[in-house]
């Protein structure tokens, strides 16, 4: 008798019943005669691995509520940000964190990858707090932390100390903010350079401004080469890519492609700013993954932690209305956001770790445009949903 059999599912454009034990896909049939102590039937919709949300603030989320939300530009959304940050304790980073961890986890994602802050105010109190929330929660997703220098990395003398010591307390990656604190060139300098040193990836909030002052793309670019770290940087927003002249946005894409710069672009960031264009990045192979961003906190009060809600929005913003494009957003919440993030085992495969989320229909387009709770979801072989 194994643990769990899923009856009538759609994997690959086949139907299939999937026999699950002892926390692996054990065999992938076409009709499967084994005795299970539970049956689930799928009814032919899709079965994933999971979603993947390539890009959150989890050590922010959910100051909105507890403080109302006021409008604001960007800078002053960020001192609202700062100033309640001085009162951040371990404790209360987790459980805030915790409740939208637990919304992604509900809605069928796998994998979130979280910018978490680190400078001379909050020291590593996030960081912490949001190791622990990953070991905690391993067996249900995973959770990639990214020491985030959101103040810049010259704004007081313990940042960069702190970034170095985020990474020997297990941050996965090295993150920068290319217009904090009017840093430029140098920010980006000391980010690559600590992404070397603990050999880590290195990923930007690049160019997020939208502004062509700001515009730090081809320094950050030409660096990946000089530093030989083509395809272990991700670029977050790139805004300003909609700002350029047509024959500057092909000397950019081309920059890109070059580098094999990662893309992750978080559609809310509409609601201040144009977003890069994502159908170019996508045509010319550049990965591109999408991030929930903010979530209910002093940028975003509507954050929902479920990335189909994001994908939907980039579908409305630049029209990714037919099917093939609708599969594009799909792919950037899935397989893509999954390479993006270096997931390993990403698959539904005999043999394989039993993560599988049974979605309630195989149409992609009602996939992305209902955006149904699944039917199942099932985490290293144990149902949790
Ligand atoms: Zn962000």
């Amino acid at each position: 008798m194994i643990d769990i059999l899923i009856r009538n599912a759609k994997l690959d454009g086949q139907m299939v019943d999937l026999e699950i034990n002892n926390e692996k896909i054990v065999a992938i049939t076409q009709k499967s005669t084994t005795q299970a102590k539970q049956v689930i039937d799928a009814k032919g919709g899709l079965v994933i691995p999971g979603f993947v949300d390539a890009h959150t603030h989890l050590d922010k989320a959910l100051l909105n509520p507890a403080s109302p939300y006021v409008d604001g530009t960007g800078p002053e959304k960020g001192k609202l940000t700062l100033a309640r940050k001085k009162d951040f304790t371990v404790r209360d980073i987790y459980q805030r964190a915790e409740i939208m961890l637990k919304r992604a986890i509900n809605s069928g994602t796998i994998a979130i990858r979280t910018n978490v802050d680190v400078d001379g105010v909050v020291g590593l109190k996030g960081i912490e707090a949001l190791l622990q929330l990953k070991k905690d929660y391993a067996h249900l997703i995973q959770v990639q932390v990214t020491a985030f220098a959101q103040e810049g990395v010259f704004v007081d003398t313990q940042t960069q100390a702190l970034l170095a010591q985020a990474l020997q307390l297990g941050a996965d990656l090295i993150g920068g903010h290319t217009i904090a604190n009017g840093e430029g060139a140098k920010h980006i300098d000391v980010i690559l350079q600590l992404a070397k040193t603990f050999q880590v990836e290195a990923e930007f909030h690049l160019d997020e401004s939208g502004k062509r002052e700001h515009y730090l793309l081809p320094y950050l670019t030409e660096q990946m080469v000089k530093l030989n770290l083509q395809s272990r940087v991700t670029g977050i927003h790139l805004c300003t890519l909609s700002a350029l002249t047509e024959e500057e946005l092909q000397n950019a894409l081309k920059m890109i492609k070059d580098v094999q710069l990662k893309v992750t672009v978080a559609p809310t960031a509409i609601s201040t700013r144009a977003l890069a264009p994502v159908k170019k990045l996508v045509q010319q192979g550049t990965l591109v993954a999408l991030g929930s961003d903010n979530l209910r906190d002093f940028f975003n009060p509507l954050g929902s932690a479920n990335v189909r809600d994001v994908a939907s929005l980039l579908g409305y913003v630049q029209r990714f209305y037919t099917a093939e494009e609708v599969k594009a957003t799909f792919d950037m919440i899935t397989t893509k956001g999954a390479e993006s993030l270096g997931l390993k085992d990403y698959e539904i495969r005999q043999g394989g770790t039993a993560n599988v989320v049974v979605l309630p229909t195989a149409d992609i387009a009602e996939i992305m445009a209902y955006r149904d709770a699944p039917l199942a979801i099932i985490r290293r072989g144990q149902r949790i949903a």
